[in-house]
């Protein structure tokens, strides 16, 4: 992308958004088409808004084939926030399953002892090389509510390549899915889930929108505790708009899926998503200087955390790294190394400058 004129963002969430996207929401910042103001500053009730918020849902349904018996709800409360709203609404107060694969399935987990009875069915801790547990070894109860998994593990670049078939594994419980920080890079099979969801700034827009994508059936159980702006059934029914919408979120959002459809939509985002971190790993497995030990079939196309073998040479990595432009790049606080967020709006020039940067550094010090 000639026409780059900032540094490259690899940062995890909040993450880049499309420049295209960006420049579009300056231009319209005063006036939204025309009407006098802009999207921040009008009802969400008037007919401007539900324009704008009736087009993102038609999009978004679009773009990953939703079928017509899921409802999508735009929500607010963030990914944590769904850690305690799914369960209040579809526990109903019994048994819920969790596959642990890396720090955000640890915390869905957490949280979900709060409403249900909650039990691991498949864990990845303690194997040194992360590997998704094979869904033909998860213990699955036959009463449970639900099972939850985190299809990318942000923090720990793990990432579901294919969802499980609960029902070949003779589990008739809808699947959950977090799909935060990979939605919109690949296609999602509907047959296997029951409910996705994701809160908006890793790969969509602004922090604030948390889109929920659930089966019909799944609505109207919420525990009597649930807030109403959380129950399932109340947001359907109002659609999104019980309580005012995170209007700007759900703007830029709708601009992001418009630039998707543009680019070819989820299919060219996936290609885009292999071949950037098909270069990335090819780099960082070509040196000895660098260290990631995800199992080659579980490592995420969207997250790549890396460590430096010689750790003392972390700061002159990121040092060097925002010379050249490239930011972000520490990895999380509960892992440390580096992390290199590849969403849809990092162009692959962007991973050709830090793939360059990698084996220059490598060179420097190997
Ligand atoms: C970022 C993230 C979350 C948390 O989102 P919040 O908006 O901070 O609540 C949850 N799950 C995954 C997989 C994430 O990457």
């Amino acid at each position: 992308m000639a026409d780059q004129t900032r540094p490259w963002n690899f940062a995890p969430g909040p993450a880049a958004i499309p420049e295209a996207v960006l420049r579009e929401a300056a231009a319209e910042m005063l006036d939204w088409h025309g009407c006098g103001v802009g999207v921040m500053e009008m009802s969400h009730r008037g007919k401007e808004f539900m324009q704008i918020a009736a087009e993102a849902q038609a999009d978004l349904r679009e773009l990953l084939a939703v079928p017509a018996h899921f409802r999508v709800l735009f929500m607010q409360g963030g990914g944590l926030g769904e850690n305690a709203i799914v369960p209040m609404n579809l526990s109903r107060g019994g048994q819920v399953d969790f596959v642990q694969t890396g720090g955000w399935s640890r915390k869905s987990t957490a949280e979900a002892r709060r409403y249900a009875d909650v039990a691991i069915a498949a864990t990845n801790a303690g194997t040194t090389d992360s590997a998704i547990p094979d869904p033909s070894t998860w213990t699955l109860r036959p009463g449970a509510s639900y099972v939850h998994l985190c299809s990318n593990e942000t923090v720990d670049g793990i990432e579901f390549q294919a969802l499980p078939d609960l029902k070949a594994l003779g589990c008739d419980a809808p699947l959950v899915v977090d799909c935060s920080s990979h939605i919109l890079s690949r296609t999602i099979d509907w047959s296997r889930v029951g409910l996705a969801f994701a809160g908006a700034q890793k790969n969509v827009g602004p922090a604030g929108l948390t889109m929920v994508i659930v089966r019909e059936d799944l609505l109207g159980h919420a525990l009597p505790i649930t807030p109403s702006v959380f129950d399932y059934q109340v947001v359907a029914d109002n659609d999104s708009m019980f309580n005012t919408p995170p209007t700007w979120a759900i703007y830029i959002a709708g601009l992001t899926f418009k630039w998707i459809k543009a680019q070819g939509g989820v299919a060219a985002m996936e290609a885009r998503a292999i071949e950037k971190s098909t270069m990335l790993y090819a780099a960082l497995d070509a040196s000895d200087l660098y260290v990631n030990r995800v199992a080659t079939g579980s490592r995420s196309r969207m997250n790549v955390p890396f460590w430096l073998r010689d750790e003392s040479l972390g700061d002159a990595f990121l040092a060097g790294a925002r010379e050249r432009g490239l930011l972000a790049l520490k990895g999380h606080k509960s892992v440390g190394g580096m992390r290199a967020s590849l969403y849809n709006a990092m162009p692959v020039d962007g991973v050709k400058a830090l793939v360059a940067y990698l084996d220059e550094f490598a060179a420097r010090h190997g």
